[in-house]
């Protein structure tokens, strides 16, 4: 789909274009960097909620007219002060949004569109939450753990692909039980989450992550006591070996 084709679209459907501006970077492993931005104009529109994402449009990597949109999560965010924190993953093979975010340097500009974002929100019938995801999730999952209230009972099955994964943060919660495991394929989410939560009933699930992955985690998520649209979110982030999101010239 061509940008010019989408952009109209977009804003069509009320989608404003925001220029933001990095302020500041800093990585905290080899493959996460977290990128903070000046927004002057995003909070007049766009709402932080937990897990709340913009799409952006990134430069060609070669140098082209082409731009690419990608989506990414308000990792945390300061309205009145105009100010947006947002954390990436630097994968190989890169792609313009991840190439971007590598070599970008403060005063860099990118435009910030918001639509189809949908925030987390605790599900007060429910009397557990299951979060599944990966790295790419973690700005999300950090997000949803802030918001939760703390008598809340929350497992985390977090599929890692490096060995220095542990090294991002993760938001601290009373009643958080962790659990890691390496990517071996799109079958590993699904048998951890057999084997860490035999028994989904009543739970709240939230999963991001590849898309082969939540093939299982949805079948899991569908078959569950107490299962509803309300307390079941399921999204892909990314695809493995495939390009997201769209293109404009
Ligand atoms: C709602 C939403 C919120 C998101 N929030 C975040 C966020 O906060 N932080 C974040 O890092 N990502 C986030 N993502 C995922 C991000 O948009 C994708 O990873 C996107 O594909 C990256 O674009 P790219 O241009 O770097 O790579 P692309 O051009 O899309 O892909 C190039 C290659 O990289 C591979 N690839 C893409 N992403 C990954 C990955 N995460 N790990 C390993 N290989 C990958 C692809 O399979 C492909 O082979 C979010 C996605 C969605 C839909």
């Amino acid at each position: 789909m061509s940008r010019g084709w989408q952009g109209l679209v977009l804003r069509a459907l009320g989608a404003k274009e925001h220029l933001i501006t990095l302020v500041s970077k800093r990585f905290f492993t080899d493959h996460y960097v977290r990128l903070e931005f000046e927004a002057p104009t995003l909070f007049s529109d766009v709402e932080p909620r937990p897990a709340a994402w913009l799409r952006l449009w990134f430069p060609d990597p070669a140098g082209g007219r082409r731009q690419y949109q990608r989506g990414y999560t308000i990792a945390e965010a300061d309205p009145e002060a105009g100010r947006l924190i947002m954390e990436f993953v630097l994968h190989e093979p890169a792609g313009p949004a991840s190439a971007w975010a590598l070599g970008t340097e403060a005063g860099d500009q990118l435009i910030a569109q918001s639509l189809g974002s949908v925030p987390f929100q605790a599900h007060a019938e429910s009397d557990r939450l299951v979060l599944l995801a990966d790295l790419a999730a973690v700005p999300a999952v950090n997000a949803v753990l802030r918001e939760l209230p703390a008598e809340r009972d929350v497992v985390l099955l977090l599929e890692q692909a490096h060995a220095d994964d542990a090294g991002v943060p993760l938001t601290e919660h009373p009643r958080l039980r962790v659990h890691r495991f390496d990517r071996e394929g799109p079958a590993t989410m699904a048998r951890q989450l057999a084997e860490q939560v035999p028994d989904l009933d009543g739970a709240q699930v939230w999963a991001a992550g590849e898309s082969g992955s939540l093939k299982g985690i949805r079948k899991a998520a569908s078959g569950r006591a107490g299962g509803s649209k309300a307390n079941t979110h399921i999204q892909a982030y990314w695809i493995a070996g495939r390009a997201m999101g769209t293109a404009r010239d």
